[in-house]
C-alpha cells in the first residue's frame, strides 16, 4: 500500500482506518454522501468575491486583499493547503503590505465545503502566518467544521490521486504525472 501522504500528520491508527476504507473502495463512496455540494466560483473574479465576502463577514478589519486567483501550478500539499504571499509595496513613505491569495485549481472542482475551508485558512493567514493555536482558532471561528473539513479534505486528495494512478494503470501508463 502507498503511504497516506496527505495524513502523513495523522495518528497511525486513524491511517490504518483510512487504508481499511480504501481497501473496500469505500472512501469515495463515502466522500460522494458527506459532499453533496457543487459550487458556482468558477473564475478568479468569482473567487474574489467570494474571499471578499467571507471576509467581509469575519475580519472586516484586517488588512486590504489583494490579487486572488485560481493557480493551476500551485501544490496542495507542498505550499500547506494554499498559498499566502506578502507582496510589501512602498506608498509613499510607508511600506504597505497587500495580501494575494492564491487557491489551488483542484478546488475550483471539488465541494463547496472544501473550497470554504481553504479560502478560510488563507484568510486566517491574513491574520497569523504561523499554523499556531491562535490560527486554528480563527478558523474554527469562520467555520466551526474546520478540523473536521480539512480531515475530510485530506481524504479527497487521496481519493484523487489514488482515481488518478487507477486510469492510468487502465490506460497502461506507469508514469506519475506533476504530483500534487
Ligand atoms: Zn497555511
Amino acid at each position: 500500500m502507498e503511504p497516506l501522504k496527505y495524513l502523513a500528520g495523522y495518528p497511525e491508527h486513524v491511517q490504518a482506518r483510512v487504508r481499511e476504507l480504501i481497501g473496500q473502495g469505500g472512501l469515495g463512496t463515502m466522500l460522494a454522501d458527506r459532499y453533496r455540494q457543487p459550487h458556482v466560483v468558477r473564475s478568479d473574479s468569482q473567487l474574489y468575491d467570494y474571499v471578499q465576502a467571507l471576509k467581509d463577514r469575519h475580519l472586516r478589519k484586517s488588512v486590504p486583499l489583494g490579487k486572488v486567483v485560481y493557480d493551476s501550478k500551485l501544490k496542495v500539499m507542498k505550499q500547506a493547503l494554499g498559498t499566502h504571499t506578502v507582496i510589501s509595496r512602498v506608498q509613499g513613505d510607508r511600506l504597505k503590505a497587500s495580501r494575494e491569495i492564491r487557491i489551488a485549481t483542484v478546488f475550483r472542482d471539488a465541494p463547496a465545503e472544501f473550497l470554504r475551508m481553504i479560502v478560510v485558512h488563507e484568510l486566517a493567514h491574513l491574520k497569523e502566518a504561523e499554523h499556531n493555536k491562535s490560527f486554528y482558532q480563527l478558523c474554527t471561528h469562520m467555520e466551526p467544521a474546520y478540523h473536521q473539513l480539512e480531515f475530510d479534505l485530506r481524504l479527497y486528495l487521496t481519493h484523487l490521486d489514488l482515481a488518478a494512478a487507477m486510469r492510468r494503470r487502465v490506460a497502461g501508463d506507469p508514469s506519475d504525472p506533476a504530483g500534487r
